[in-house]
């Protein structure tokens, strides 16, 4: 199947859950996680209209960035390392994985050097995985609380990654809860907004879509990419 044929079909199935859902699909945001793919196969998804791009490492979005029209909007999925934030502040649009207060400082201090104001989404650890980055859901509130303080960047909402399962279906309570959690924070913590729920890749998002997912992040279903 070619790039075009996957992206047609997982645009179809994001559709489709939505409407099976009762949700309007034009509100699920589709992230094409594009890491490892060359530069020549992305550009196939602007022809279909996909202009974000997801990617999670600074050299190979900084490597790729110049050959996109400045339309597209690139999503830094992947674990930030603090020395490299100011490498990619003025190039990305929404920043998902947050998930420390030094990275949170650091975000902070060079947005402002840029005179600008950073989208940022908290990532949890839902499933408590040792080897995955993410906050431990008890610890959002009050890191939200700390991070609402600082000017330079603006939390729109949760990221997660769901453990690898054999069946999409055992992600669900995994999504399920950072929908729940979202909720719950949008309600109680001032001036947070809970705008994205950043959730599903390739073998779960229909899944994620089921349990409110608005940003899904797709790779290998369209790029086959797996590394
Ligand atoms: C690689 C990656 C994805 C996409 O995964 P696929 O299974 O290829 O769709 C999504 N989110 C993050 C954080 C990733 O690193």
């Amino acid at each position: 199947m070619s790039i075009l044929e996957n992206l047609r079909r997982v645009q179809e199935q994001i559709a489709e859950t939505a409407c099976r859902s009762g949700r309007d699909p034009e509100e699920i945001k589709l992230v094409a996680v594009t890491k490892t793919v060359p530069v020549g196969k992305m550009q196939e998804v602007l022809g279909a209209g996909v202009y974000s791009l997801g990617e999670s490492r600074v050299q190979e979005l900084l490597r790729k960035c110049p050959h996109f029209p400045a339309e597209v909007e690139w999503h830094f999925i992947g674990h930030l390392q603090s020395n490299k934030v100011r490498n990619i502040i003025d190039q990305v649009k929404l920043i998902h994985s947050l998930d420390r207060w030094s990275l949170a400082i650091e975000i902070d201090r060079r947005a402002r050097e840029k005179n600008l104001v950073m989208p940022v989404l908290v990532q949890v650890n839902v499933a408590r995985e040792a080897y995955k980055h993410g906050l431990p859901v008890n610890d959002v509130r009050p890191f939200l609380e700390k991070v609402a303080r600082l000017p330079g960047l603006s939390v729109q909402g949760l990221m997660t990654m769901a453990p690898l399962v054999p069946h999409p279906e055992e992600a669900r309570p995994v999504f399920r809860e950072l929908r729940l959690l979202a909720k719950r924070l949008a309600a109680s913590v001032p001036g947070v907004m809970m705008k994205y729920i950043s959730m599903g890749m390739s073998n779960d998002f229909a899944v994620a879509v089921e349990e409110g997912s608005n940003i899904v992040r797709i790779g290998t279903a369209i790029f086959n990419n797996r590394r």
